[in-house]
């Protein structure tokens, strides 16, 4: 049976790696639903290739976007805004659900695939930042499936036991005797340059991921290393751990992608070039395998592996995660929201790189937001982002 694939974040790095897959496997995947929302030139391009049943662009958009499909002769169905990407991700006819819109605007959508008992391959990691919690229950309660695409997660996912891979939700690690997970993080591309060459980083050079290819945002992110700050909520979340059991290490090859440490002293890795090819192909084709048509290692011509502590006072956001995690969801969401501001205010010029970990931590000391409670919904963490969001604006407003 055709799996039938809803991809939302078409047109970024995710959704590219993904519809290269799909697009070679016709037999096996109906590319059911797009979304985009800059770059709507290429999410016509994918609509011609794909030709999606339904497609969601931004509200403005709508029209537009229509008119062009049907004077090309394309019977696409378009939606827009937030509803249309909650509205595909719930659509009775969407077996899978591909989560790789960036930042919180991903949020909703994939919670509700989780609330709908989809299959979701999950790279938007800033749902489970800041919603851990809701979304954990959400997939437990409706029998949704979350594979992660990460590929941190996605490694730490394939060298956990099998009853935990079933059902990640119900079963304590401790009893399977998983001691602790080891993220593997690259360093960035600023690994070997001092605190205050960070300092002087242009956006370009930021941007310059050694061994990845990504997004702006994920790759400001791992410059800064509060990628792998969210990558630690976000394993908190999936694999039902608190953060001191999961440990941070710079590997700066890139090919363990993250290891589980078991009580017998076992160490278990995944292995592979660093392409996100891999991961989704995991995730598409789990339990089975399949090609994912990623370059495959070549062990002989690896030298040396390397693994070093990170700096925390360098890589400061990456201590603020910690942090956050401990003091509960309503300061991931504000580490979260006041990282997607300050990251967008580096892209626009406004501040340095490292101004970015100053800002996170102004945000995560002195926003009054009102804390959770038990029957707390999505309008309440979003309301937490909003109020968040105008504070980090203010406080840049000041800097400068
Ligand atoms: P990207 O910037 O290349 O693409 C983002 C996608 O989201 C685009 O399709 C864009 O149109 C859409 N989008 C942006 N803002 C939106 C909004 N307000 N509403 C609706 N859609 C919006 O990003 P990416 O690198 O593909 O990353 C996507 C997600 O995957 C992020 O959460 C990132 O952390 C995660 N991730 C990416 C990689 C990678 O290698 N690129 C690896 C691991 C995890
Ligand atoms: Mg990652």
């Amino acid at each position: 049976m055709t799996q039938r694939i809803a991809v939302l974040g078409a047109t970024g790095s995710i959704g590219d790696s993904t519809l290269a897959i799909l697009a070679a496997q016709p037999q096996h995947y109906e590319v059911y639903a797009l979304s985009g929302h800059h770059r709507l030139d290429k999410l016509f391009t994918l609509c011609q290739q794909f030709l999606p049943k339904r497609v969601s662009v931004p509200l403005t958009a709508v029209d537009d976007f229509a008119n062009r499909l049907s004077m090309a002769g394309l019977n696409i169905d378009v939606v827009g805004g937030e509803e249309g990407l909650v509205d595909i991700a719930k659509d009775s006819q969407t077996d899978t659900v591909v989560a790789a819109i960036v930042g919180a605007a991903g949020l909703p959508s994939t919670l509700a695939a989780a609330r709908a008992g989809k299959r979701i391959l999950l790279a938007n990691k800033e749902a489970l930042v800041m919603a851990g919690q809701m979304m954990i229950d959400a997939v437990k309660a409706n029998n949704a499936t979350l594979l992660p695409l990460d590929s941190e997660h996605n490694a730490i996912f394939q060298c956990l036991p099998l009853a935990i891979q079933q059902d990640n939700t119900q079963i304590h690690q401790k009893d399977h005797g998983v001691r602790k997970l080891w993220l593997t993080a690259s360093g960035g591309p600023f690994l070997q340059q001092s605190f205050e060459q960070m300092q002087q980083a242009s956006v370009a050079e930021a941007v310059k991921h050694p061994n990845w290819s990504m997004g702006q945002k994920i790759s400001v992110d791992s410059a800064t290393m509060m990628n792998k700050g969210l990558e630690l909520i976000e394993a908190c979340h999936l694999f039902n751990l608190p953060e001191d059991k999961i440990n941070v290490v710079i590997h700066p090859q890139s090919i363990i992608h993250s290891m589980v440490e078991y009580s017998d002293g076992s160490f278990l890795a995944q292995l592979g070039s660093p392409d996100m090819k891999t991961p989704i192909a995991h995730a598409l084709s789990y339990p089975k395998r399949m090609d994912s048509g990623s370059q495959p290692l070549d062990l002989y011509a690896l030298s040396g592996l390397e693994f070093i502590e990170p700096d925390l006072q360098k890589f400061a956001c990456l201590r603020l995660a910690r942090q956050a995690m401990q003091a509960g969801t309503h300061a991931t969401i504000v580490l979260n929201a006041a990282n997607e501001i300050a990251v967008a205010a580096f892209l626009n010029g406004q501040i340095r790189l490292t101004d970015i970990a100053d800002i996170n931590e102004q945000a995560l000391t002195n926003t009054q937001v009102p804390l959770l409670n038990d029957s707390a919904d999505i309008e309440d963490i979003l309301a937490i982002d909003k109020i968040t969001r105008h504070h980090t604006d203010r406080l840049i407003k000041s800097l400068t």
